[in-house]
């Protein structure tokens, strides 16, 4: 992704952040709308976090043992997101989905995992399978170098689909441990879940004995205070995934990562439980410092601002289009928001990967290229969410807003 390989020219080698911008090594400043994939939800190099991070630098850096910080950080998701009981850290979102099936397999004693087309949760060998990101930038099924017995555990359903969900829970049920479910899809561009669908999912994987892991390394703390769950407790009524996974935003921009859920699940861990789970790096204390401080700053206000400016943003990028003939559809979960071009798009809500894969997908990169050119960097794939922060001010906005008109002729002569 970062190579350009979607868009194509050359990679920008970025050397500094700071609110809302990004300068690469040839000294242009860009608005960005990636914010590190996630993680900068106050904006770049917060003084708030940076602070903390060097306080904690200057304590030491990694100590190889348990720390107060690290409670300190769990008690803050589980004030945020109920269904969290306990909570493990590790170091990226991969090893969290990882652990969390690997945990689910271990409490269940069942060895198949379903995952949906489109979603990305890492890149752990069994999650490769019909996966977003770069998977789906590049068309790939899968990954070369995952063994095919491993790739046989994992079972693809296309989202937002709960008929083919009870199909295949009617046929391999009794050997299924778990579903895992991206809150809401944002690695194939934003797909939300349909009304309902996250409760159901739920309740029909416990009629069959299945856990259900919720995928919130992109989503969590980014799209309300409780993350997915959070927006969906309030509009579509209360569900309860077993497992939770996080990352991103929990690390403020350091390697932080967790997951977590029910007690009697997370028990099972090793040192309690037998399922084995450790890393030398987890819970390190600087990069702990930085998800504390970002967590404890990403107030009611922030996620208004988030609300806000992705509503301009993708207002005015769908104006643009619009006044250029581009037929288009703009995708919201939250904050999070995306584009998918051509007719079908615009024609009827997208639901799933299939839709996503037949859009006019070359009509990004001279897009992006004429943003690039006036200075907004954006996601360098049209399989990929954008991202506000709580920095972008009016300036910022102001400079994507004049871009625009541009970059939507670029997409409409593709
Ligand atoms: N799950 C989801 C939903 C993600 O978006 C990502 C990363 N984009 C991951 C897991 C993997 O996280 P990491 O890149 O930190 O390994």
């Amino acid at each position: 992704m970062r190579a350009f390989r979607s868009v194509g020219g050359t990679p920008r080698f970025l050397v500094s952040a700071r609110g809302p911008y990004v300068t690469d090594a040839e000294g242009r400043e860009y608005v960005d709308l990636v914010a590190g994939w996630g993680p900068a939800i106050l904006g770049h190099a917060d003084p708030r976090v940076i602070e903390a991070v060097t306080d904690a630098a200057g304590r030491g850096l990694s100590f190889g043992s348990s720390t107060p910080a690290e409670t300190e950080l769990a008690e803050l998701v589980e004030a945020r997101v109920a269904p969290v009981e306990q909570l493990r850290l590790v170091s990226t979102g991969t090893e969290a989905t990882m652990s969390a099936i690997r945990l689910a397999r271990g409490f269940t004693g069942r060895d198949l995992l379903v995952k949906f087309a489109g979603h990305y949760h890492g890149h752990s060998d069994g999650l490769l399978a019909e996966a977003g990101s770069g998977l789906a930038t590049f068309a790939l099924p899968g990954s070369a170098g995952v063994p095919a017995d491993i790739a046989a555990l994992t079972l693809v359903v296309p989202y937002n689909d709960l008929d083919a969900l009870a199909a295949v829970f009617a046929e391999h049920g009794d050997r299924i441990a778990a579903v895992i479910v991206e809150a809401a899809a944002a690695n194939m561009g934003v797909v939300p879940p349909l009304p309902g669908f996250n409760r159901a999912l739920v309740e029909l994987a416990h009629q069959h004995g299945a856990l259900v892991i919720s995928d919130e390394v992109l989503t969590g703390f980014r799209v309300s205070a409780a993350g997915w769950w959070g927006l969906e407790a309030v509009t579509d009524g209360a569900y309860t995934p077993d497992l939770m996974t996080f990352g991103k935003v929990i690390g403020g921009g350091m390697p932080v990562a967790a997951l977590g859920g029910r007690a009697e699940i997370m028990q099972r861990l090793a040192p309690l439980g037998p399922v084995y789970q450790a890393g030398t790096l987890s819970g390190n204390p600087v990069a702990v410092a930085a998800g504390i401080a970002t967590l404890r700053a990403a107030d009611d206000e922030v996620y208004a601002r988030l609300d806000a400016t992705a509503s301009i943003i993708g207002a005015a990028v769908s104006d643009a289009l619009a006044a250029e003939g581009v037929a288009h559809r703009v995708q919201h979960a939250g904050s999070l928001f995306s584009f998918v071009f051509g007719a079908e798009a615009a024609g009827a809500e997208v639901r799933d990967y299939a839709t996503v894969q037949r859009q006019e997908a070359w009509r990004y990169a001279p897009f992006f290229h004429a943003m690039l050119d006036a200075g907004v960097s954006l996601p360098p794939s049209v399989f990929e969410a954008w991202f506000v922060t709580a920095a972008h001010d009016e300036a910022a906005i102001g400079r994507v807003i004049d871009a625009l008109p541009a970059a939507a002729r670029a997409a409409a002569s593709a």
